[in-house]
C-alpha cells in the first residue's frame, strides 16, 4: 500500500504524521471519502469541490492547487494498482504546539490513503437494514455548518455505538428541534405518495455527493422531490426509506425504531433507484491512468 502526505508517496509503516499535528490533537481538519469503481473515480470533482469549500469555512489553506490535488488523487490510486478502491483525503491543519490557535501551526498536512473499507455486505441491499433513533443530536447548524466535513465525527460516533448497541447498524440523528438530520454517516430519504424526500441542508445534513447523484436520478426519472423539514412521524409512515453515502450507495431502511417503513421489504422504487445508481456509478468518474502512473514510478 502506498500512502501519499505531503507530496511523497510511502509505504504503509513510513506514513506518519506529527503527534502535533491538530488534525491529531483537535480533530482540526476536513476529510472526504470517495470511491473508486472499475478504474473510475466517482465524482471526483464535487468531492475536491466540497474539500476546498469546507477548507474556506475554516480558513484552512490547502498547501496545493485543486488540479494538483486531483492529480496526487488520480495518481495514488494508480500507483496502487487498485480499479476498485475507497479514497481518503485529509487535510489537517499541520503540526503546532500544545496550544489550539491555529496560528502556530507550519502547514497543512495532507494524506491521500486508498485502501478497502469494509461494506455493507451486498445480501442486505436484497434484505434493507434496521435503524434506530439516537439519543444524541447532530452538531447544531449555528455550532458547525453542516456543509463542513470536519475531522469531528464524535457525536455520530456516539450515536453509531447506541446503534450497535441496539443491534443495528446506522442510526438517525435529529437536530436540536427533533427534525430529522441524517444518519451517522449517511443521509436519509423517504417515498411517500411517490414524492421523493430528504432532509435539507439547514437541517443539519451533509451536502452528500451520493444524495446528489440520487436528486439528479430522480430528476431523469420525472419523480417529483422536495428538501424540507422531515419527522420521524414522516419517516415512520413513508412507503419506502433508503439512505445514501459514498460507503453505502443506496440502501434500503425497513424498519425504524421497530415500526416497520412500507410493506417491512426493500421498496421497488429504492431498488430501481439502486439498480440505476449501480450502472451510473462507473460511467461517471474520472479515468486513473494506470499505465502513466506506472511509467512515471518506473523513471523514479
Ligand atoms: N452524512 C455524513 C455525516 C457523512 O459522513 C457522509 C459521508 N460518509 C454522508 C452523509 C454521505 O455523503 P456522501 O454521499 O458524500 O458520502
Amino acid at each position: 500500500m502506498l500512502i501519499y502526505v505531503d507530496g511523497k508517496l510511502k509505504t504503509k509503516d513510513q506514513a506518519k504524521i506529527s503527534v502535533f499535528d491538530h488534525g491529531f490533537l483537535y480533530g482540526d481538519g476536513i476529510f472526504e471519502g470517495i470511491r473508486v469503481y472499475e478504474g473510475n473515480v466517482f465524482r471526483l470533482a464535487e468531492h475536491i469541490d466540497r474539500l476546498y469549500e469546507s477548507a474556506k469555512t475554516i480558513a484552512l489553506r490547502i498547501p496545493i492547487t485543486r488540479e494538483e490535488l486531483t492529480q496526487a488523487t488520480l495518481d495514488t490510486v494508480a500507483a496502487n494498482g487498485l480499479r476498485n478502491a475507497y479514497i481518503r483525503l485529509v487535510i489537517s491543519r499541520g503540526p503546532g504546539d500544545l496550544g489550539i490557535d491555529p496560528a502556530n501551526c507550519s502547514e497543512p498536512s495532507v494524506v491521500i490513503i486508498v485502501g478497502t473499507i469494509k461494506l455493507y455486505p451486498e445480501e442486505l441491499y436484497r434484505t434493507g437494514i434496521a435503524l434506530v433513533t439516537s439519543s444524541v443530536p447532530r452538531i447544531p447548524t449555528q455550532c458547525l455548518d453542516p456543509r463542513i466535513k470536519s475531522l469531528n465525527y464524535l457525536n455520530n460516533i456516539m450515536a453509531k455505538i447506541e446503534a450497535r448497541q441496539a443491534g443495528v447498524l446506522e442510526a438517525v440523528m435529529l437536530n436540536l428541534n427533533g427534525r430529522v438530520a441524517e444518519c451517522t454517516a449517511d443521509n436519509i430519504f423517504r417515498f411517500k405518495n411517490g414524492l421523493l424526500e430528504t432532509p435539507d441542508l439547514m437541517h443539519g445534513a451533509l451536502a452528500g455527493i451520493t444524495r446528489a447523484a440520487v436528486l439528479e436520478l430522480a430528476a431523469r426519472n420525472g419523480i417529483r422531490t422536495r428538501e424540507g423539514a422531515l419527522g420521524l412521524h414522516d419517516l415512520y409512515n413513508a412507503d419506502e426509506c433508503f439512505l445514501t453515502g459514498t460507503g453505502a450507495e443506496i440502501m434500503p431502511v425497513i424498519k425504524i425504531d421497530g415500526r416497520e417503513i412500507g410493506d417491512g421489504k426493500p421498496g421497488a422504487k429504492t431498488l430501481d433507484l439502486l439498480r440505476q445508481f449501480r450502472e451510473l456509478r462507473v460511467r461517471e468518474g474520472s479515468r486513473v491512468d494506470y499505465p502513466r502512473a506506472a511509467a512515471a514510478a518506473a523513471e523514479g
